[in-house]
């Protein structure tokens, strides 16, 4: 008998039941070792019934049987039998289909319960009950394990399965290097697996999930940090245009702007390719590190490529870099689709001949028409609008050049250590001075009367509002407002105030002669679906409704939000919801009303969806970590990854002999 035999091995475990174990993607013995209880039940001090409370109406103690007898109930007659605890309070057993107990429970003979118990004028009673012969059998001084369970399967045949697995179970070899065990005081691997299903005590269950999360953890990490090429890091000094630019600046770079610019310039002037992810929140002038950074570039003589989500963010973003870098001399153009024609071909081939220096644009950068002179540098704004695969098109205009990912949805820092251990980060987390934070208000829906007044005074002031809804027509699901029909209303409601309609299905030239007479406030107010979410910076919009707010992720509510507050003015997010929303949607408003960090909020959305959803990677066998939780103890992350640089630093081939457990556990 092994651990890699079939579950089918576990006496009383047949074909039909194994197909339930399959299900939860247990196929062998050791499958059903390496799946974690999601819990326990602590059985070890006997509970009598004066032990019960109304947080605990749990027994679990041995019985003497007094009397039976019947009572009427919705199919028949039912048998109550009723007994005694050692303390001789007195419960009564509610048998429910199950007769044949008159037999077995004889008046005046001893059992062990487990039960959970009513209490109703005084009296106990219950419905829900096991009743064993032996205290052993009750499970009674021991902590069992509560697994999650599939169809027709029990927690009784899981612990039978388990307990035979672990019986199988023979001494294994170490996972890890001999000295992290006592250094970190980790458990041996056989004791720990054998601990985490059968506990003496809820802290051993604890030291084992420990040992074997860290195991995972660490090993995941030494992949990544294997996989990435270490950079040579040079001290690297600003380029003459990037100092002027600067100089022209009517503000001073943040210390973590500084910071960030500096870490990506090191990386830019090494040998091997950067691949960085800078993040910070929504407005914190990521956008002002990336055009120093390109500047850095063009002097050392490379071409750079910014790639923006949508038409509209490309545009508003060349023409920023417009504004900023023409004067300096730096030859920009910008591509979308929406480029056609002879203009098109004149500016393929300045970029092909090299007298181009930066393009901007959207996903059509990557159209197989366009070629680079010498493409070094690629930016893509939002990052996480853009598939992997859109990513890596961009990368391959150029010979390996280097590429920073921005985005204004901060990875949680654990997230990003198991997942993108493989990117650098960057993260600028304070926002430029003088900004004042958002105002939150969660409204409900029968209630807005109060919202729109509040929204008539902003107007009165001259500043603007955008409303967001999350349909574009009235079509299909009928509970959902619309912009078209919401367009309407508003009218009524604000008469005479100027505003326009703005969505997807408009033609870009539409959008940006809208978006232009918002800026130059012609238009006092914008009813928009989710387009306006990336990157639509107008001053003075002091106000946004967000009707329906339970329907959106936090990610999106949070950009959203991001729209307003953007200037020295005070400004308020108003989140509409309304009935019968889930505990997630609950929990995402709540998130909202509390905070405006934009790195809380991730490290919440990273709570409330788990980290599959949020990497869109969820079927990766990469991300299956079966003891470890990076939402539940960050700490272990980071002494992981800790542990992880140091192995790779001292031993990179992982050739040492302390090391070769390592090596055969990740099979290199
Ligand atoms: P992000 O791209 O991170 O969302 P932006 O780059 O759009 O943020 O910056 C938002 C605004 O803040 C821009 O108008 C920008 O000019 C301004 N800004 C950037 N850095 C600073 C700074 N250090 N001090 C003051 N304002 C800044
Ligand atoms: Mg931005």
């Amino acid at each position: 008998m092994n651990v890699t035999d079939r579950i089918t091995a576990v006496p009383g475990i047949g074909a039909k039941t194994a197909q339930e174990f399959e299900r939860l993607g247990i196929h062998t013995l050791m499958d059903m070792i390496l799946s974690a209880p999601r819990g326990y039940d602590d059985r070890r001090d006997e509970r009598t019934l004066r032990d019960t409370s109304q947080e605990d109406p749990t027994i679990s103690c041995r019985i003497t049987v007094l009397s039976h007898s019947e009572f009427p109930s919705k199919r028949g007659r039912t048998l109550k039998v009723s007994v005694e605890d050692d303390d001789g309070t007195p419960l009564e057993l509610l048998c429910f289909n199950r007769p044949f107990l008159k037999g077995q429970l004889r008046i005046g003979t001893s059992w062990y319960i487990v039960a959970t118990v009513q209490r109703y004028k005084g009296r106990y009673s219950t419905a829900s009950f096991e009743i064993k012969r032996t205290k052993e059998e009750a499970g009674i001084g021991s902590i069992l394990p509560v697994y999650p369970l599939s169809g027709e399967l029990t927690e009784k045949t899981m612990r039978k399965a388990s307990a035979f697995a672990l019986s199988v179970l023979s001494p294994l070899p170490d996972e890890l290097p001999y000295a992290l065990y006592d250094r970190l005081s980790l458990m041996h691997h056989c004791d720990a697996y054998k601990a985490i299903h059968y506990p003496k005590t809820l802290e051993e269950a604890a030291e084992a999930k420990k040992t074997l999360a860290f195991t995972e953890l660490l090993l995941l990490e030494l992949k990544a940090l294997r996989d990435k090429k270490p950079i040579e890091k040079r001290k690297s000094k600003p380029s003459k245009r990037e100092i002027t630019l600067l100089k022209s600046l009517p503000f001073q770079l943040t210390p973590d702007q500084e910071r960030c610019l500096e870490e990506i310039r090191e990386d830019l002037d090494a040998e091997n390719a950067m691949s960085r992810l800078l993040q910070g929140d929504v407005g914190s002038g990521k956008t002002l590190v990336a055009w120093l950074s390109a500047v850095h570039m063009i002097d050392s003589g490379g071409q750079v490529a910014f790639m923006a989500p949508t038409e509209l963010l490309a545009r508003q973003h060349a023409e920023g870099a417009a504004e900023l870098l023409s004067p300096i001399g730096i030859r920009i153009a910008f591509l979308t689709g929406n480029v056609k024609g002879e203009g098109r071909k004149l500016l393929l081939k300045s970029l092909k001949d090299g007298d181009t220096d930066l393009v901007i644009g959207t996903h059509a950068l990557f159209s197989e028409d366009v070629e680079f002179r010498n493409l070094k540098y690629a930016i893509i704004d939002e990052q996480h609008r853009f598939g992997v695969q859109q990513r890596d098109a961009l990368r391959r205009k150029g010979i390996n050049p280097n590429v920073l990912s921005m985005s204004a949805t901060p990875i949680p820092r654990t997230l990003a250590l198991t997942f993108f251990a493989d990117l650098d980060v960057s993260t600028i987390r304070t926002m430029p001075s003088g900004r004042i934070p958002i105002k939150t208000y969660l409204v409900k829906e029968d209630s807005r009367e109060k919202m729109f007044s509040a929204i008539n005074v902003e107007f009165m002031r001259g500043h603007q509002a955008y409303f967001v809804y999350p349909r574009i027509d009235d079509e299909g699901e009928s509970d959902l407002k619309d912009v078209t029909t919401m367009y309407e209303k508003l009218k009524d409601i604000f008469p005479g105030v100027p505003s326009a309609l703005i969505h997807s299905k408009l033609p870009e030239e539409e959008k940006m002669s809208i978006l232009r007479s918002f800026r130059e406030k012609r238009i006092k107010y914008l009813v928009a679906t989710s387009v306006v979410e990336v990157g639509i910076d107008i001053p003075d919009a002091t106000c946004i409704v967000i009707e329906h707010a339970d329907r959106f992720g936090l990610a999106a509510l949070h950009q959203l939000r991001g729209r307003v507050g953007r200037s020295t003015l005070p400004s308020y997010c108003f989140l509409v919801f309304g009935k019968n929303l889930s505990e997630d949607a609950k929990a995402r408003l709540r998130v909202m009303h509390e905070t405006t960090d934009g790195f809380r909020i991730a490290e919440k959305d990273l709570e409330i969806r788990g980290p599959g959803e949020m990497t869109g990677d969820k079927q990766s066998g990469f991300l299956k970590l079966r003891f470890a939780s990076i939402t539940e103890s960050p700490e272990l992350v980071e002494k992981a990854r800790e542990e992880a640089e140091r192995i790779i630093k001292e031993d990179r081939g992982l050739i040492k002999a302390e090391n070769a457990v390592l090596r055969n556990a990740l099979r290199i």
